[in-house]
């Protein structure tokens, strides 16, 4: 069982992120092309490269996610990068200023992004968007028992790419998207889809 996460694995978990987001762009475009405008996978990898490069300095959990929310607000812009800061600028708001993180610590660090997300939209689950990857995948991680960080984030990861999946089934009432009405039944949302993607490399890249 691994109790303690440490800030250079977590920066190795930003990293796969990273790379699957890179690797992935273009899926997450043809996803939008579906319901919006095409530029989620070019949005996505140009924020997650800065996010990336920030997170290499931060001596403790706040000041790094501080780096990497504050870095892809100031160097990138639009929808895509506000509500990677604010989760970043949250996650940051909630993390310790220590290098090391046990799994209670974990979970309120990604409560607190999710409280930072939730200044940025009113969306809930339910109405297609990034929210239904990140409300379950929160709530899953605080739901699991013992100490074990990767069983949290393991169990974010599963719901998130679940919300994700469930997101087909629904007919957007936010953003864009809303004035396609019954037409964005069958379609995944690829905000959802790409925040998933976030979750699931987190998991796997411990
Ligand atoms: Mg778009």
């Amino acid at each position: 069982m691994k109790t303690k996460l440490t800030i250079d694995e977590f920066r190795l978990m930003v990293e796969a992120a990273n790379k699957t987001i890179q690797s992935r762009a273009e899926e997450f475009s043809k996803l939008d092309a579906a319901l919006g405008d095409g530029d989620h996978g070019e949005a996505m990898s140009t924020a997650f490269g800065v996010i990336e490069k920030s997170s290499k300095t931060g001596e403790n959990f706040r000041k790094m996610l501080g780096d990497m929310g504050f870095g892809v607000m100031l160097e990138t812009s639009g929808s895509t990068s506000t509500l990677l800061g604010a989760f970043l600028l949250g996650m940051s708001e909630g993390a310790p200023t220590t290098s090391e993180i046990d799994a209670e610590g974990l979970k309120r660090m990604f409560r607190s992004g999710l409280d930072g997300v939730k200044k940025n939209t009113r969306a809930l689950v339910g109405d297609k968007t990034i929210m239904d990857a990140l409300i379950p995948a929160v709530e899953a991680m605080e739901a699991t028992k013992g100490e074990d960080v990767k069983a949290v984030l393991e169990a974010g990861a599963k719901a998130a790419s679940e919300g994700a999946e469930a997101t087909k089934d629904m007919i957007a009432k936010l953003g864009r998207a809303r004035n396609l009405g019954e037409k964005t039944l069958g379609h995944v949302d690829a905000g959802a889809t790409s925040w998933a993607s976030i979750f699931d490399s987190f998991a796997k890249a411990l």
